[in-house]
């Protein structure tokens, strides 16, 4: 059963509900038609907008919450909330809110890497064409940066590095061939350098007689918080026709939702409340379905999104000498720690994680002003971002085995030259992000779930979701990333 409206349980004295009825904007007295959904009414009652301080009762106080329309309000500021607002604003005449219990960079989009690679990704699998799409669009929008005039090596970090996958057995340098041959086969650039081409390629690497590498010329990469820090100047030049706003460190509590046909009406938050004509899009990274969940308990909707935290440590050397690197690398064995696809249908939280373990694979990366980027491990510890030593020891000892000169170098020598990003990648058990209307939400799609490739998939996942709401042709296939049909809803 439905919460019926704050407005109604906690009405102001009868003169007060009277005055602003008839002095409060259009939208708000569409609120006194709408349910509340969210934990925060159940523990505290939401209080009426107040405007005019001198309305409200004496007792109690100053209330500041005010109320703003949107065509479509957007919860969360990472990769995919900023970029799908991005592609409304220049893709559209939508006008956009983004909302965010903290500010852009905060979650996992402030620990990434920054690599867009093909280079450790399967043909054929599900993520293959939004990816590719996505790096598409990611260097069409390097491309448009340098065209503005500016270098988007300032402006984005971006890198031209290609990228080495790299294995140090026979068995691996084997997979790794097979890996070029299908890359070619779906129309890539890729090359098998063995052990004795690569010191040419990257002197400081060492992967012993048997290793060997795939290399892709055409991968990228890009700083995040550059990326971010370009793309919310982009949005904020929206700002001044009206079209774009952001409610930053003010945490989504509800959603207000008409009675009898589903649609949601209103974001609430802990300060506003956001209505929206066109649509909610929930891109809160791994916090998505925890938020979902509260944000519908209550209702008749039950929706179990099953995203969840998958922590990693990234271990930055800042201008780092002792060598330099050509290209962005990644261990062959990373790919053993991506998700597996599992039937979510027939999952249980628990049953296909089972290596809950802490797992560390070497990544490499340097970044546009020198500083070497080590990562990275993945772990399951909730929702915690405490930096852990021993997991950093982990990621500074199994770089070492691949480059031998920080075997020579003690970590413990480095601490004022390093420091360690910590985030929460958005995981998804079948390893493919959430991107779709809820159903009988209609107006509610889903951005989520993108795991270790977020950034990467970022543009491609803005496009969708942009295209989805106008009601445009796809470009690429949703059908995969559906909330309907995949799990509990
Ligand atoms: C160590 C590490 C390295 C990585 N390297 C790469 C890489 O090289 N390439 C790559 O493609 N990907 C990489 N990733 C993955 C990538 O960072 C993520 O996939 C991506 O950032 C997810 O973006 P997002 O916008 O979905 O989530 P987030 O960046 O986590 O953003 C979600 C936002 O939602 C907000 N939010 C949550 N709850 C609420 C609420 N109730 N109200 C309002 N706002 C809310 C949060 O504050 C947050 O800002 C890496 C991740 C890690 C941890």
């Amino acid at each position: 059963m439905p919460t019926m409206a704050s407005f109604s349980l906690h009405s102001p004295p009868s003169h007060l509900h009277y005055h602003h009825a008839a002095s409060f904007p259009r939208h708000f007295t569409v609120a006194f038609k709408t349910s509340y959904f969210g934990p925060k009414l159940h523990q505290k009652p939401l209080r009426i907008s107040l405007r005019n301080r001198a309305m409200a009762a004496p007792t109690e106080p100053a209330v500041t919450t005010s109320t703003h329309t949107f065509d479509v309000v957007i919860i969360g500021a990472g990769i995919i909330g900023l970029t799908v607002a991005r592609q409304f604003l220049v893709g559209s005449d939508l006008s956009v809110a983004v909302v965010d219990k903290a500010a852009p960079c905060s979650g996992a989009t402030g620990a990434g890497q920054g690599y867009l690679w093909m280079v450790h990704r399967t043909p054929g699998s599900d993520t293959w064409g939004l990816t590719l799409r996505s790096h598409q669009l990611w260097k069409m929008f390097a491309e448009s940066v340098r065209e503005q005039g500016l270098d988007p090596l300032e402006v984005l970090g971006w890198k031209n590095t290609g990228s080495l996958l790299v294995g140090r057995t026979r068995e691996q340098s084997m997979k790794l061939e097979k890996q070029v041959n299908r890359l070619r086969e779906a129309g890539l650039r890729a090359e098998c350098l063995s052990s004795h081409d690569l010191p040419l390629k990257e002197p400081a690497l060492d992967v012993g007689e048997d290793g060997g590498a795939a290399f892709l010329p055409d991968d990228c990469q890009l700083d995040a918080h550059r990326t971010v820090a370009f793309i919310l100047k982009g949005n904020r030049e929206f700002g001044s026709k009206g079209r774009y706003a952001e409610f930053f460190h003010d945490p989504v509590t509800g959603l207000l939702r008409s009675n009898g046909h589903g649609k949601v009406e209103a974001v609430q938050t802990s300060k506003n409340t956001l209505y929206c004509k066109k649509g909610v899009i929930v891109a809160a990274g791994c916090w998505s379905g925890s938020l979902m969940h509260d944000l519908l308990r209550g209702s008749d909707i039950v929706l179990d999104l099953p995203v969840k935290p998958r922590k990693g440590h990234l271990l930055v050397l800042e201008n780092f000498s002792p060598f330099s690197l050509n290209h962005g690398l990644m261990e062959a064995g990373y790919v053993d720690h991506l998700p597996k696809t599992v039937d979510l249908k027939n999952y249980a939280s628990g049953m296909a994680d089972q290596d809950q373990n802490l797992s560390v694979s070497m990544t490499a990366t340097m970044d546009a002003v020198g500083n070497l980027l080590l990562g990275s491990s993945r772990q399951f510890a909730g929702f915690g971002t405490d930096m852990d030593e021993s997991t950093v020891n982990h990621i500074w000892m199994r770089a070492g085995e691949f480059f031998p000169k920080l075997k020579a170098l003690s970590l413990g020598d480095l601490p004022k030259d390093r420091h360690v990003r910590v985030g929460l990648r958005p995981y998804m058990p079948d390893g493919k992000p959430v991107i779709g209307p809820v159903p009988a939400l209609m107006n509610v799609f889903i951005a989520a779930g993108h795991e270790g490739g977020g950034l990467s998939m970022a543009l491609g996942t803005a496009e969708m979701v942009a295209d989805m709401v106008l009601g445009r042709p796809e470009l690429i296939d949703s059908t995969a990333f559906a909330v309907q049909g995949r799990f509990s809803c």
